[in-house]
């Protein structure tokens, strides 16, 4: 007989493990969340102000390995600590948008579908209306008083000047403009899915608690027996559950399913992995954000507990009403004396990823290769965007500190500009994504196709990345994973 300690295991407290992991306990589901990085977070990450973590030496930083473009290597940041990549991110909290939804086109995931999720999830301590939440447990508001920089209103000025429509909320499925940017953060600090959705102290469940939090150790592979999940494995010793939901992130949850033999049949045998089930869709086909950012000085300074990210212009490059472009005033220089930005990102890219492991053993990394960039359509898009904030430090007075206007005006050097500064949102998502074609990797329940007792709960399951940042979508994922794990 099977005497599973747990209901269920969550592996990855990122930002749906701990939506769901507590959603779940709260309804008296005994549940295990397991987190390989450190269940604290130091008070210099908490701060909002801070990127402390995206150092690629950092303790709570994977940093992994990545290849941008040919030639262009770099290490990716992610979360590895309680809260995720949500405990060390930029602080946007913006929807997907409603032709997100469609795009996808997976049956129970319209954007009505998923709109009362967002809702639950959120207390927006501004805006208010049928769109929006008041009683969630992520606190959402936007920079206002000494938390705005000197220069976010004349960065919404300049795109006002330049004939761009104004979006005073972004989380409101309205046209896409210029905008304030929602944040997860008060009084200057981060509100993560940690701390919103977990009880403290965390790691030392109190008496009749059906949450237990483990931190500290990474889960290696999944234990399949007759093709059932039966538990995870972490160190030396087996976990089991009735089910287990892998919340490891957009790279953590395909390297898991790949370790466990769960994956292409040429990737697993590549890196010396039992093949236990062929899904060939894991860890291919993903996206990302495309982003540069294009330096300025003159506008001014910004207080020390204020969010860098203050607010954004969305827009059409020509072809998506929904706005496949976004730039992003980020006030804060990244070096002591140096220039703020504006960050340009392709929200609606074409290209797409790929991520393979190189061995079984959970302490060899991934390795990712981004293809940015790959098709005319994704260069012309980006070269439109870094004109665009060139118009707009313009119209604001501002300096711009590179590309000089020899590179701007051409083509060709611009593209060479854009490849040496070239970086990514770290919007990562699609790795094992939903769908019921043969190359999706979990159903719309986010059941792992062919295998039992396995979900997945996480920015993976998106079919693409969404046109606006993940972090709000994340959450809702595991708010509705909650749902479907215990309706
Ligand atoms: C530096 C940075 C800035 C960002 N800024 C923004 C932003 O401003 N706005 C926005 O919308 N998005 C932003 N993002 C992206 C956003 O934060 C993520 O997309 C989102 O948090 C992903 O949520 P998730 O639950 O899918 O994964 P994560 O939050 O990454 O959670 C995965 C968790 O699983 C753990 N894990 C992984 N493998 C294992 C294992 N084998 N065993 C146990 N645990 C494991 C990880 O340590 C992590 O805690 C940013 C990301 C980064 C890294």
């Amino acid at each position: 007989m099977h005497d599973p300690s747990y209901e269920v295991v969550v592996v990855g407290a990122g930002s749906a493990g701990c939506a769901l992991a507590g959603r779940l306990s709260e309804r008296g589901v005994r549940v295990l969340l397991v987190e390989a990085g450190a269940l604290s977070v130091p008070p210099d990450v908490a701060s909002i102000a801070s990127l402390a973590a995206t150092a690629p030496e950092h303790a709570l930083n994977w940093a992994f390995r990545a290849s941008l473009v040919r030639g262009h290597e770099a290490a990716v940041p992610r979360g590895r600590v309680l809260g995720g990549s949500g405990a060390i991110n930029g602080g946007y909290y913006v929807r997907a948008v409603p032709a997100d939804f469609a795009d996808w086109a997976v049956p129970g995931w319209s954007d009505d579908d998923v709109l009362p999720y967002y809702r639950r999830a959120e207390n927006d301590l501004d805006q208010e209306g049928p769109r929006h939440g008041d009683a969630g447990p992520m606190r959402i508001s936007r920079p206002a008083g000494p938390l705005l920089a000197d220069a976010t209103r004349p960065f919404l000025a300049a795109c006002a000047r330049l004939g761009y429509p104004s979006e005073p909320d972004k989380n409101a499925a309205a046209p896409p403009g210029a905008g304030p940017v929602p944040t997860n953060a008060v009084g200057g600090r981060r509100v993560s899915a940690a701390t919103a959705y977990l009880p403290p102290p965390w790691g030392a469940a109190a008496p009749g608690d059906t949450l237990a939090v483990r931190g500290g150790s990474p889960v290696s592979s999944l234990v399949i027996e007759d093709g059932r999940v039966t538990g995870v494995r972490l160190g030396d010793t087996t976990v089991h559950a009735d089910e287990v939901v892998v919340a490891a992130g957009a790279v953590g949850t395909p390297a898991l399913l790949l370790r466990s033999g769960i994956g292409p049949v040429d990737t697993l045998r590549a890196a010396g992995v039992r093949v236990r089930h062929e899904l060939p869709g894991v860890g291919r086909s993903w996206s990302d954000h495309p982003a540069v950012f294009v330096p300025f000085r003159g506008g001014g300074g910004i207080g020390p507990d204020a969010v860098a990210g203050q607010a954004a212009l969305n827009l059409d490059s020509g072809a998506d009403p929904a706005g496949d472009l976004e730039i992003l005033l980020f006030a804060r220089p990244f070096a002591m004396d140096g220039p703020a930005h504006l960050m340009c990102a392709l929200q609606h890219p074409q290209s797409r990823g790929m991520l393979a492991i190189t061995s079984p053993d959970v302490a060899d990394p991934p390795r990712l290769d981004y293809k940015y960039l790959r098709t005319e359509s994704d260069r012309r898009r980006m070269r439109a965007a870094i004109r665009i904030a060139a118009d707009i430090m313009r119209a604001a007075g501002w300096t711009r500190v590179a590309p000089s206007g020899d590179v701007l005006g051409n083509d060709v050097r611009l593209d060479g500009w854009i490849r040496d500064v070239l970086t990514t949102s770290v919007h990562l998502s699609g790795s094992a994504r939903m769908g019921t074609d043969p190359d999706a990797v979990v159903d719309p329940q986010l059941r792992v196709h062919g295998v039992d007792g396995l979900r997945i709960a996480d920015t993976s399951v998106l079919p693409s990345v969404p046109r606006r940042g993940p972090a709000a979508t994340a959450i809702m994922i595991g708010e509705r994973a909650a749902d479907l794990v215990r309706p």
